[in-house]
């Protein structure tokens, strides 16, 4: 028999999964600085970014990522990575954003679990990495560019949009991070899941966000709609709602005393208890397994006891019995 060692019980995890324009940002991020340094608003650019998907029956992702590149041949202004980032210093963030990471990080510890945060969004990864948030994130799946040999921006290496947002929920859970992993599809069992789906948060504002929500949720974990506290437009949260597609929906304040942290910590707590809970079944079926086990081994041992050497039969039985002894209890 091998020798048990004893190690520390590995803590519980939970994701928690954010879309990033207007549920951590009150608009899109390419808004505020970007699209400015053309000489353009926010609207035409959108505009004829939308008309261009439209009249071309192209992904809305890919439209703006194509013509943020013709924009900046023609200004004469290259898309490199470091300029994203710069730009992504300028992003705004909605109110407690900023300490949000650590205050919850610090209140999941308090009950024993490890909170790993990750972004999901359809603007670009480069901006969001270059954010005041990026050190608080363990991943950022986000739209992003593919880069010449001096740097500039030239072809989409990932457009990330609605159904094609939810691979990375499944990455997650599976613990197959790289986006080209294709061990994402392998089916796996819930106890070798890195993170289970029951301990995954989705934050999120729009339709987007639809597939996520209801991936998460449908699974057991917890799907939250945001809406802008400024605007107090909640006509989507309400909808969303109504749907079953979201379990909570709050203004995206995320200080201290905000609703929106109120309902993470019911979560975290939730969690942590369900963890436990979990804990202690699995002490109970240690049992449980171990008389099924030696229930069958007995009834096997009868059927083939005419048909095996005595000498054999006699350690079969002395296995046995010694699995027995390791049952509590009396169970004959
Ligand atoms: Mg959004």
């Amino acid at each position: 028999m091998s020798e048990t060692t004893t190690t520390e019980p590995k803590r519980a995890k939970i994701a928690i999964c954010y879309d990033f324009d207007k549920t951590l940002s009150p608009d899109d991020m390419q808004t505020f600085t970007l699209i400015p340094s053309f000489g353009m608003n926010a609207k035409e650019f959108w505009d004829q970014s939308n008309e261009l998907a439209k009249s071309n029956l192209m992904d809305n992702n890919l439209a703006w990522m194509y013509q943020l590149i013709q924009y900046s041949k023609l200004k004469r202004l290259p898309l490199q990575k470091d300029y994203f980032h710069e730009i992504g210093k300028k992003v705004p963030l909605y109110k407690g954003v900023d300490s949000w990471f650590s205050r919850i990080n610090q209140y999941a510890e308090k009950k024993g679990i490890e909170v790993e945060h990750y972004i999901i969004s359809s603007g670009l990864k480069e901006i969001i990495e270059g954010s005041a948030i990026a050190p608080f994130l363990k991943r950022v799946y986000a739209s992003s560019y593919l880069y010449t040999a001096d740097g500039v921006a030239e072809w989409p290496a990932q457009a990330i949009n609605y159904t094609n947002k939810t691979q990375f929920i499944f990455r997650i859970a599976k613990g197959c991070f790289e986006e080209y992993d294709e061990r994402v599809n392998d089916s796996m069992d819930d106890e070798q899941l890195y993170i289970p789906y029951e301990n995954i948060v989705y934050i999120g504002d729009s339709a987007t966000d639809i597939p996520c929500m209801r991936l998460v949720k449908s699974k057991g974990g917890y799907s939250i709609g945001v809406f802008d506290p400024a605007k107090n437009a909640r006509k989507k949260v309400y909808q969303l709602f109504g749907d079953g597609r979201i379990n909570y929906y709050a203004p995206a304040d995320y200080s201290a005393r905000s609703d929106l942290t109120r309902y993470m910590k019911q979560i975290i707590d939730e969690i942590a208890t369900r963890e436990v809970i979990k804990a202690e079944q699995k002490l109970l079926r240690r049992n449980a397994d171990a008389y099924k086990a030696y229930t069958l081994l007995s009834s096997m041992a009868d059927t083939i006891e005419p048909s095996i050497p005595a000498k054999n039969m006699k350690k079969l039985h002395a296995s046995i019995q010694k699995m027995k002894d390791s049952i509590d209890g009396n169970i004959d």
